[in-house]
């Protein structure tokens, strides 16, 4: 909680990660296509081909807040990403933080770590290190007289339809009243003590998350997944002060080359491309101080109205990428879709 060291949220924070090449690409000798020459710029070599054939590589340059190469850690991207939400959300703001791109890039271990089901030699994921945060300030004098508690909630949203992850994926309605305030109606939100508290909490509802069929890393790769860390007064309404999205989106692949051409899995793949979309619509809304803000585009940013409108609402995109030459257009698709989050 010193202050010498703390990093100011922005409005509006864009970051990218480049993942390690994984085992099975370093044994296709895959070819590295991403760089991260410092100061927030990202390179990727793009493969092309003259008309005559020839083969060559375009570099595409792009700036970001920050750019994360392949040895930072998950506590460095937390230490600049998510942190600065977490002090944002004790001075009563509305922040949200997502892990956003292709199934396979690293959204869930950087969200959720990869500690979930294995638990020794762990690493931990943006989830628990806020959580952490979270108790270390409920229990700092600073804050201290503000008298909050924490709670959690945790749901999954597939196919425009949300999912409790803590009560047994019951199916909820999300309602809008006439003052346009969103309720998800029934969503267990459940008083947490301690950053352990909110782990368990956190790998008993992944253990039940929609896994899709489609794609080689199946599971879960077709849902968001909210995790909201509440923080309310211990007054007699539990009035809200302020609340954290930490969200795992879905791999935001195109559905043409995935494979099949299923029904299910086109349905699927234009609501995750309709609610992506809304929620980069939302985000430039909020950059740019609208009153217009197109929440009601989907699901998603429906339940996240509240943390698109006001003073204090802080938001942080980290883009995830694979660094192989087999991704690039993916990666390419990744990069665009981060850089428009911000252009005003
Ligand atoms: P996504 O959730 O985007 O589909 P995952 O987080 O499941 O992707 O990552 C896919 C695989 O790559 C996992 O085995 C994960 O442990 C590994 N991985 C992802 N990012 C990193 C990283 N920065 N360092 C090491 N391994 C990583
Ligand atoms: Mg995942």
């Amino acid at each position: 909680l010193s202050t010498n060291n703390r990093i100011e949220p922005q409005k509006i924070c864009v970051c990218v990660r480049k993942r390690p090449l994984n085992k099975q690409e370093i044994i296709k000798k895959e070819i590295d296509v991403v760089s991260v020459p410092g100061k927030g710029a990202l390179l990727v070599h793009e493969p092309k081909q003259k008309v005559d054939l020839t083969k060559y590589l375009e570099n595409q340059v792009f700036q970001f807040d920050y750019s994360f190469d392949e040895t930072t850690t998950n506590d460095l991207v937390y230490k600049f990403t998510a942190k600065p939400l977490v002090q944002s959300v004790f001075e009563g703001g509305m922040a949200t933080c997502f892990a956003y791109g292709q199934t396979g890039s690293g959204k869930t271990h950087t969200m959720g770590g990869d500690f979930i089901g294995k638990q020794q030699n762990s690493t931990k994921g943006i989830y628990a290190l806020a959580a952490q945060d979270v108790f270390t300030y409920l229990n700092h004098r600073r804050y201290a007289n503000l008298e909050l508690s924490a709670y959690v909630s945790f749901f999954e949203i597939y196919n425009g339809k949300v999912y409790d992850l803590l009560n047994k994926k019951a199916k909820l309605r999300v309602l809008e009243d006439d003052r346009q305030q969103v309720q998800v109606v029934g969503l267990e939100e459940v008083y947490v003590s301690t950053a352990e508290e909110v782990i368990k909490m956190i790998q008993m509802g992944s253990a039940c998350r929609t896994s899709g069929q489609t794609s080689a890393n199946a599971n879960s790769s077709r849902s968001h997944a909210i995790l909201q860390i509440v923080l309310r007064r211990n007054d007699r309404a539990n009035t809200l002060h302020g609340k954290f999205s930490l969200v795992d989106l879905a791999g935001n692949e195109r559905g043409t080359d995935v494979s099949s051409n299923d029904r299910s899995t086109l349905v699927e793949t234009a609501e995750i491309n309709r609610s992506l979309l809304a929620l980069k619509e939302c985000i430039r809304s909020l950059g740019m101080n609208s009153d217009h803000i197109p929440f009601r585009m989907s699901t998603l940013t429906k339940v996240l109205r509240d943390s698109f409108i006001g003073e204090k609402s802080r938001t942080c995109m980290i883009a995830m990428v694979s660094p192989g030459m087999a991704s690039c257009e993916y990666t390419m698709n990744t990069l665009r879709y981060a850089d428009r989050v911000k252009e005003l």
